[in-house]
């Protein structure tokens, strides 16, 4: 076995369950990205994109009406839902962009399940003048044409998938297979810490500008880190993100919240660290939510943006050594984060950061004062309205 193969470990899970035809394509990503990485002139460049152009760094606020209300832990806020096209997926996608163009690439191709991550590739490729090609599942399609509209707008194409449950899954699958038709000028831009190495680790240490930023903006806030960072649990890129730098903390508690959807043990979940077993799917070894023929199973969350039915190997790997913690969160419990938030701060966050938030508000109470939680708020929540009024039996026009 290659070194790239080993690097690409953790633990048990991850590693390149890809075909034959696939390997050249990630040992070249592999290749590049070792090079890139490490070369100061290459981080500068997507230093000065976030800044300049996602608006980062994001602001660490004290939401001290949640924090007074609850009455326990002090929470603070890390506002990914402030970045340009309102989530941290910008984090990710400028930073394989880059990469891209650095490798000579000329188009983009990407799968998206609500569209957050497919309008994110298509407005970094009208930026780099690049060519963009989004999979998106046709039920996904539907039920999410807005977003459909804005990556035509910002000239990408999308291609509506319809095998299987024509969901994020399969749009992920037909992405794969298009990459191994078209390598040559094509980089494949996957939108979380899933897939075979190397892309559960690029899209980490992309996104774990969350962490970095959240460390010294706490020190800065309060002399020391938090007790508690906390972010919901998709394929975990946003939550990789927060904890990555916190890892070697270990009075840092990590915690991962994850779709519950109607709850566990009903079949309507998403839960996967709950529910899953372990599998290799998507080319990667990890926990998968399966029937019991061992078949990928449909999963179900009211946030589009958290029902896979995987989780990226590295949080199997964290969940294995107890390193941290993942919980259940329902729909019902999202929902009211969802308008707790919205009320008591003013920040409507996205409903997947609203499992993140529900979580923080059933352990705050029971902390004491002078614990502090950070909450990774991952996105914005105006894309919600229409199914939470939908969810609460109200029908709005979007
Ligand atoms: C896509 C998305 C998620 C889930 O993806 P992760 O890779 O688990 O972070 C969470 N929140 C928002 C706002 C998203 O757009």
């Amino acid at each position: 076995m290659s070194e790239e193969i080993k690097a690409g470990r953790f633990g048990i899970h991850g590693g390149q369950y890809i075909p034959e035809t696939l390997m050249n394509a990630v040992i070249q990503l592999d290749k590049a990205y070792t090079h890139y990485k490490d070369d100061p002139r290459f981080n500068e460049e997507l230093t000065q994109l976030f800044n300049e152009y996602a608006g980062r760094p994001s602001r660490l606020y004290y939401a001290k009406k949640m924090t007074e209300d609850l009455g326990g832990a002090k929470i603070y806020l890390k506002r990914e839902d402030l970045n340009h096209t309102g989530s941290h997926k910008i984090n990710n996608v400028l930073g394989q962009a880059l990469l891209a163009k650095k490798m000579g690439k000329t188009r983009l191709i990407a799968e998206t399940g609500a569209g957050q991550h497919g309008v994110a590739t298509a407005t970094a490729a009208a930026l780099f003048g690049m060519e963009c090609v989004v999979f998106m599942g046709e039920e996904d399609t539907k039920r999410q044409a807005l977003n459909v509209y804005r990556m035509r707008l910002l000239g990408a194409e999308v291609i509506p998938v319809t095998t299987g449950t024509a969901t994020l899954k399969d749009a992920v699958s037909e992405a794969m297979r298009e990459w191994t038709r078209r390598i040559d000028d094509t980089h494949y831009c996957l939108g979380s810490v899933m897939g075979p190495h190397p892309f559960p680790t690029i899209v980490r240490d992309f996104q774990s500008v969350i962490s970095r930023e959240i460390r010294s903006q706490m020190l800065e806030a309060e002399g020391r880190l938090p007790d508690i960072v906390m972010a919901c649990v998709g394929g975990g890129s946003n939550a990789i993100g927060t904890f990555y730098g916190f890892i070697p903390d270990k009075d840092v508690r990590l915690i991962g919240c994850e779709a519950a959807g109607r709850g566990v043990g009903t079949l309507e979940t998403a839960a996967t660290i709950a529910m899953g077993k372990l599998g290799i799917f998507h080319g990667m070894k990890s926990y998968f939510c399966q029937d019991e023929f061992g078949q990928i199973a449909p999963v179900y969350s009211i946030s589009a943006g958290l029902d896979y039915p995987g989780i990226g190997p590295e949080h199997a790997y964290l969940h294995d050594i107890k390193r941290a913690e993942y919980v259940p969160v329902t729909d019902d419990e999202a929902v009211c984060a969802f308008e707790y938030l919205s009320k008591t701060e003013g920040i409507i966050p996205a409903i997947e950061s609203a499992h993140a938030v529900a979580h923080a508000m059933k352990i705050a109470p029971d902390l004491s004062r002078d614990k502090i939680i950070v909450i990774t708020i991952s996105g914005r929540g105006d894309k919600d309205c229409a199914a939470i009024a939908r969810y609460r039996g109200e029908d709005i026009s979007e």
